[in-house]
């Protein structure tokens, strides 16, 4: 089996992006599992802090790790958002292939300074654990919001990245560049679209050579989210767009069959239009439309 990291650069050298999927439960998992499958393209999924209180993060580790094994198959599983080294250490020894370090609240020298000490604590439990460091503002909360936070204040610069990366000896880079976590109702229904600085993305690349994630991309025209690709981005996470299809999908199964009290009769629909979304994803991502 191939590592993540592996993956990952064999991504930057076709110019493609992994695509990385949150998870909150085994129907969201199935689904994106079936996505990957049927494309034949390696996935990440992620489980936030927030999610892995939810599922447990040795539970999650284990079920991701139990599809690796048993279809021999590229996935992977992120600990994303992970705001404490603690909750960082408790993931990596789970089994977790990478970890979002997130201290992109904090200013960026102390950013850098607790980053560091963390990459080293986390390698030393596994070294092939790729640790993402985060600058920058992109909002937080992938949930529908009513208004659009003020980001311009927050965006990454070249510099800043080249400064962050150098000073850490990050794995991956997550920058802001026009990029936020949610969606605003509007892009819910399709009538907005999120827009990305791809002039920002192309300098930060240049200026670091770094593996970069986009968070928050939920809502990205289609075609920034391809030339965001090709000007360097290597991942590409969705999760709103994956609740919003869940609670569309369970709405389904419940409201055509209103007597059934059966799980696995009313979840099939909910996997359904969670996969369908991810299939929609993973084709752009990986150059297949
Ligand atoms: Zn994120």
């Amino acid at each position: 089996m191939r590592s993540l990291r592996k993956v990952l650069e064999q991504a930057q050298t076709t110019g493609v992006a992994v695509g990385h999927f949150n998870v909150a439960d085994f129907v969201m998992l199935k689904a994106i599992f079936a996505a990957a499958q049927e494309l034949k393209v390696p996935v990440v999924v992620g489980a936030s802090e927030g999610e892995r209180k939810f599922l447990g993060v040795r539970q999650i580790a284990v079920l991701v790790q139990s599809l690796r094994d048993e279809f021999d198959f590229p996935i992977f599983l992120n600990a994303d958002h992970t705001h404490s080294l603690a909750s960082a250490i408790e993931a990596a020894k789970a089994g977790f292939d990478s970890i979002v370090f997130d201290l992109s609240a904090l200013p960026i020298e102390e950013n850098i300074r607790q980053t560091k000490a963390a990459i080293e604590t986390l390698k030393a439990i596994n070294p092939n654990i790729l640790v993402e460091g985060e600058i920058g503002d992109i909002g937080t909360g992938s949930e529908i919001h009513d208004t659009a936070p003020d980001l311009t204040k927050g965006l990454t610069t070249a510099e800043e990245a080249k400064q962050y990366v150098d000073a850490t000896g990050i794995d991956i880079l997550a920058p802001a560049v026009g990029n936020m976590h949610g969606m605003l109702q509007s892009m819910v229904q399709g009538s907005t679209k999120k827009r990305l600085d791809l002039a920002r993305i192309a300098q930060i690349k240049e200026a670091t050579g770094a593996l970069i994630t986009l968070h928050g991309a939920s809502g990205t025209d289609d075609e920034d989210l391809r030339k965001a690709i090709a000007a360097g981005i290597n991942i590409v996470h969705i999760n709103t767009e994956l609740r919003v299809a869940w609670r569309r999908g369970l709405e389904e199964g419940l409201t055509k069959q209103p007597q059934e009290v059966v799980p696995y009769k009313i979840l099939p629909f909910a996997i359904e239009s969670v996969k369908q979304v991810a299939i929609s994803r993973l084709k752009l991502f990986n150059k297949l439309t």
